[in-house]
């Protein structure tokens, strides 16, 4: 693990440290009554402003029994962990705060899911995932992704969720190649496999007795426990649609909540990948790691006005070709790997052609390949373009980079586990340093399948050494009861959005890093205030972490003055490093 670069959260000042002055003198009064229930149910908020704290008055309701395991978010990750730790009859708490559980990243993968090649191995893998990673990944992290995928998949996605993965002419899994890898190692479903893997592995969650999971409700802090050896994490302290507030308390408990994509204008994902799970872990003393690496995918669909759409890698892994919008092909002028080359330096040489040729965009186009191969390959695709006038069958398709995915997240070991004890990590929201300065493609899927099945199946040990701990929650404290301005809500976040997508986007500076940092202050403030003022809702909540979690990939980004993977900085020093080719052809006819 690369520790220096770990950030260490420091609380918030000011309304905090009143928040935690109050504590201090309600504390003792509330301490005997929270003992005595393992969920705690806070139904009166307080005065509705600073000045009427001393009306404060706080219930608690016990409301159900204290679980093994709380997981927080229901993706491909926070599942995994779940059914494995149920597997071996922990009972286990899922809270998501989409209403639908399928409202997800997972849901929308398209690509696949690294599985293994013919003629492939670990090391030709680990090989593809360092060179991709600009070789900052994490040695011992790619060693348990390479060790335990097979596994994983088979296990949990064959066996247990039965995922129907396409297969090939002979009934095999048919493998496919996507860019930077050195073979076709990928299963997929169509071109939607993350609908088919959420579908199936949410449906094996429904079916165990042992998971009970609770959508539409928001973790707005996680629960801790100070206790003589330090601080612990014993839940999390939540808001559910009406308004109730709430504290699930667990022995152990799982951050599975995905990415943040939606703190830029331009994404890929969807709106429920907000960055929640980063601010949470930070606020409650976890480390963060490797903030400055946002990966942008280089084809999103553009469309002026409209949602960006993902265009999968797997078009450029079955020959789709790069055009600029004077019909030139340009990818030979930046890689030798040309349109697959890794995803960084795809989405700059799109910048790069964008900015010579004065447009908005460049094109894509795989209308070389035989329509009827096309349709059924990629059937989500070429309908959703259809539906907006481009048929990839026939056309070249207008795409842009977009945010896409997070590299960076708190930081967790092999085991999933961070420096706060009881909390562990799984997912897009995890840094387990497997990508490194960058991701290869379709390994995200995998690293929340792996990491979710490692904590599940290490849960066991650890619920056990904790059964004789009784330990109790610090009381969550909120005072604010004004109904929250949904304007003013939304028009704070839209300007970090903004601001992301403008100064911490594909390329970035020590001046507009200085300009995003400066605007971003001048948020928080706002979004603070909002916070405190106002009565919860998981709209103010979003809006403080985005806010906060976007200060802290600003500082990272300052702080790294080398142009690696996919921080790329244009006054940065360039990190060198060099790639050998040992490709095969893909499955393309
Ligand atoms: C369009 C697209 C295509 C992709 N294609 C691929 C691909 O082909 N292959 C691949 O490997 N990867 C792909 N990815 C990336 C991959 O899908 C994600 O990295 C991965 O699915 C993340 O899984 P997760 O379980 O960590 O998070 P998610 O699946 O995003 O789940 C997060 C969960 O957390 C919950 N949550 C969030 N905040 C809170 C909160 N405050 N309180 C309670 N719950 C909360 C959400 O409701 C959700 O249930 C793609 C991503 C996108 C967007």
């Amino acid at each position: 693990m690369h520790l220096s670069s770990a950030i260490v959260f420091r609380p918030l000042k000011g309304l905090y440290e009143l928040a935690s002055e109050l504590y201090r003198k309600f504390g003792e009064v509330l301490r005997p009554q929270l003992k005595t229930s393992g969920f705690i149910h806070y139904s009166a908020l307080m005065g509705n402003s600073h000045a009427h704290l001393e009306r404060a008055q706080l219930s608690t309701k016990p409301i159900n029994s204290k679980t093994d395991v709380l997981v927080i978010g229901c993706g491909v990750a926070g599942c995994s962990a779940a059914l494995k730790a149920a597997s071996q009859g922990l009972s286990v708490r899922m809270i998501a705060s989409a209403t639908d559980p399928l409202d997800c990243n997972s849901y929308w993968a398209q690509g696949g899911i690294i599985y293994k090649g013919k003629e492939d191995s670990r090391d030709l893998l680990a090989q593809d995932i360092k060179y991709a990673g600009s070789f900052k990944c994490d040695d011992s992290a790619v060693d348990h992704l390479t060790n335990c995928g097979p596994a994983s998949v088979d296990e949990l996605l064959i066996q247990t969720a039965k995922v129907p993965f396409d297969k090939d002419s002979d009934g095999n899994l048919s493998l496919c190649l996507e860019a930077s890898h050195n073979r076709p190692r990928i299963i997929h479903w169509k071109d939607h496999t993350g609908k088919a893997i959420t579908e199936h592995i949410q449906q094996a969650v429904h079916n165990s007795p042992n998971i009970e999971l609770v959508c539409g409700t928001t973790a707005v802090d996680l629960a801790i426990s100070q206790g003589p050896t330090g601080n612990c994490c014993v839940g999390v302290h939540a808001i559910k649609s009406n308004g109730e507030l709430v504290t699930f308390l667990a022995s152990a408990t799982v951050l599975a909540t995905g990415g943040l994509g939606d703190i830029y204008e331009n994404t890929s994902n969807p709106k429920s990948a907000r960055g929640d799970g980063f601010a949470l872990a930070m606020r409650a003393g976890a480390s963060l790691k490797d903030m400055e690496y946002v990966q942008f995918h280089p084809t999103t669909l553009f469309i002026p006005g409209e949602r960006r759409f993902l265009l999968t890698e797997a078009l450029r892994g079955q020959g789709a070709r790069l055009f600029n919008t004077n019909g030139e092909r340009f990818a030979h002028k930046y890689h030798e790997l040309e349109e697959l080359a890794p995803r960084d330096v795809v989405s700059r040489m799109i910048v790069e052609e964008m900015k010579i040729t004065c447009s908005d965009h460049v094109l894509l186009d795989i209308s070389h390949l035989p329509a009827k191969f096309l349709v059924e390959r990629f059937p989500s695709i070429y309908k959703y373009c259809l539906e907006r006038g481009f048929d990839l069958t026939k056309d070249r398709i207008p795409v842009v980079p977009a945010a896409h995915y997070f590299c960076g997240g708190v930081q967790a070991d092999v085991d999933g586990k961070t420096n706060l004890p009881g909390l562990f990590a799984a997912g897009e929201v995890s840094c387990t340093g497997l990508h490194g300065a960058n991701r290869l493609a379709s390994t995200s899927l995998l690293e929340g399948l792996v990491w979710g099945r490692t904590i599940g199946t290490n849960l066991v040990n650890f619920v056990a050494s904790r059964q004789e701990e009784n330990r109790t929650a610090e009381p969550f404290l909120h005072y604010g009861n004004q109904v929250p301005d949904k304007n003013e809500v939304s028009t704070l976040l839209d300007k970090l959005r903004k601001t992301m997508w403008e100064n911490v986007g594909v390329v970035r500076s020590k001046e507009t890093l200085t300009r995003a940092l400066k605007d971003i202050m001048a948020l928080k403030c706002r979004a603070d205030d909002v916070y405190h003022r106002s009565r919860l809702t998981p709209e103010t909540v979003n809006l403080r972490n985005a806010v906060s979690v976007g200060a802290v990939i600003v500082q990272a980004a300052l702080r790294n003055k080398a142009s690696v993977g996919c921080h790329f900085r244009t006054d940065g020093v360039v990190f060198p490093y060099k790639y050998e080719t040992n490709k095969l052809e893909s499955d393309a006819p």
